[in-house]
């Protein structure tokens, strides 16, 4: 039987090892954590009874994404729930936008820009499947829908604040910003608009979706898949070289290219070698959890019934914190993105008491405490947030890379969103998930289509070693 060894156990390993146990191979899995999940872990972090996401939390790429829809995973256990509102970005004069599934809601709540956005997006999300078909695949794949695709292309490769001057109001160029701010780069440099408009795209496809039980449902269900299937896992085994691996045909690495080179060592063919030395690694996250009495108390009512909320301010503010995180300064007033799961997934809170989850954009491996400046931007929208707090847990970036390898400086994207890493991560390469080990396959969020938890680099990577197999 031809066999496979697939070490980690993020969405991207699992997805590979899914695939590859479809196709009749026998898979075993290693994990170096006690858990499986990498980026779907969810755990009690701040009291008993209130369940947090670890990292990913909302999931328009994972209800959409091209493979995990045809596995059928509310089998195994994952039920999509939705919030009332997707996403809410409040201002300072007390004002949100708000984006919702529907285009046309989210246009009505935009006044004079109502128009304008049912024009840039109603076309994206109707063909968001086409899009997506085409996007979440390596760049040198024949297109499905070429005409769809040029057609993104020439939007997408627009910084964000071009694309952000479409819009006249305050309230529709900072929900947009917002979303944009998800490629964690400076919003001027080329290209910016693309993970924006997608994650937007898929907003009003899919919406934003959490994981009832938490994001661990998603790893468990393909879990669950894969254990019938005949694969394994084995936690507490962290791969440091080939000498860690069993031998196999295929060996999937979800893992970052630094950390491929390590583990294969001089086996890497020198042009690889040197392309994984060259990925650069991005701004990183600093999340706190929290336990909060009767939750947020905000200004402005909507963002209470908001799945994500986005603390920026203006979309110029929203510049100017990712110019400076970018550039290694910490700013005063960072971007943070705050989730209110519980709304969807009351699962998730005991009685009054509910897990509040926030993030801020920090500089790459900072070393100081954003807490404070993350609780300061939650005050600036929701007064009284302080005095609600009745536990907090903070994990800057050295936390969230002890708690997972690949997160590399606090980088939770799997390297940086640069003009050139956007779309060839983690090199320039027809196959981009071959290390050049023959069998050796990159399957992580180093790999295309990046970040998220959609499994697709990990199908993506399976489908190219299931090509291997076969002999083409
Ligand atoms: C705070 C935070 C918020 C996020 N929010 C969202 C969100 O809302 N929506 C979304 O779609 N995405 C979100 N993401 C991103 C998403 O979680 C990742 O893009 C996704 O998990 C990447 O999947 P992966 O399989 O490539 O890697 P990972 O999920 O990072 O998994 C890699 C796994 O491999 C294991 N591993 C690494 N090296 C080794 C080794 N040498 N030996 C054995 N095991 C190893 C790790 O322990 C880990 O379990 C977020 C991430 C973070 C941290």
């Amino acid at each position: 039987m031809t066999t496979a060894v697939v070490v980690g156990s993020g969405p991207n390993g699992l997805a590979a090892a899914v695939h590859l146990a479809r196709h009749g191979v026998d898979v075993q899995v290693l994990e170096a954590a006690d858990t499986i999940g990498g980026g779907t872990r969810s755990a009690e972090l701040t009291v008993p009874g209130l369940l947090h996401d670890e990292c990913s939390a909302f999931h328009p790429m994972g209800a959409g994404s091209p493979f995990l829809q045809t596995l059928g995973l509310e089998r195994y256990g994952l039920t999509w729930r939705w919030p009332e509102v997707d996403c809410a970005h409040p201002l300072d004069n007390g004002d949100a936008g708000l984006l919702y599934r529907s285009v046309a809601q989210t246009a009505a709540g935009l006044g004079a820009d109502g128009r304008r956005w049912q024009r840039m997006f109603g076309g994206l999300a109707d063909s968001f499947d086409d899009l997506a078909a085409d996007l979440m695949r390596p760049i040198a794949s024949v297109p499905r829908h070429p005409v769809r695709l040029a057609s993104f292309g020439s939007r997408a490769l627009l910084p964000a604040t071009a694309t952000a001057r479409w819009w006249r109001t305050d309230r529709a160029r900072a929900l947009f910003g917002g979303v944009a701010a998800h490629t964690y780069h400076r919003l001027d440099r080329p290209a910016t608009s693309a993970v924006g408009l997608m994650i937007v795209a898929a907003g009003h496809r899919y919406g934003w979706p959490v994981a009832e039980g938490g994001s661990q449902s998603i790893a468990a269900a393909l879990a669950a898949m894969l254990t019938d299937r005949g694969g394994r896992i084995t936690t507490g085994v962290r791969v440091r070289s080939t000498r860690d691996i069993p031998p196999a045909d295929v060996v999937m690495l979800d893992v970052t290219p630094a950390a491929a080179l390590e583990i294969l060592g001089d086996r890497v063919p020198g042009r690889v070698a040197r392309a994984y030395r060259r990925f650069r690694h991005g701004a990183a996250a600093f999340k706190v959890d929290f336990a909060v009495e009767g939750g947020v108390p905000w200004t402005a009512p909507d963002c209470g019934r908001a799945g994500t909320v986005h603390l920026g301010g203006d979309f110029a503010e929203i510049t100017r914190a990712e110019r400076d995180v970018t550039a290694g300064r910490m700013p005063q007033r960072p971007f943070v993105l705050l989730g209110q799961q519980y709304l969807a997934d009351p699962t998730r809170s005991n009685g009054n008491l509910h897990p509040v989850y926030a993030y801020a954009h920090v500089p790459h491996g900072y070393p100081g405490d954003a807490t404070e400046a993350i609780v300061a931007q939650v005050e600036r929208f929701a007064p009284g947030f302080r005095d609600r707090i009745v536990a907090t847990v903070s994990s800057g970036p050295a936390r969230l890379a002890e708690s997972n390898p690949n997160y590399v400086g606090g980088d939770i994207i799997g390297g940086a969103n640069t003009e050139t890493q956007v779309v060839l991560r983690p090199r320039v390469a027809l196959d981009p998930y071959r290390t050049g080990v023959p069998g050796v396959y990159l399957c992580s969020a180093s790999t295309p289509p990046g970040a998220g938890a959609h499994g697709m680099c990990g199908y993506n990577a399976a489908e190219s070693a299931l090509r291997h197999l076969r002999g083409a």
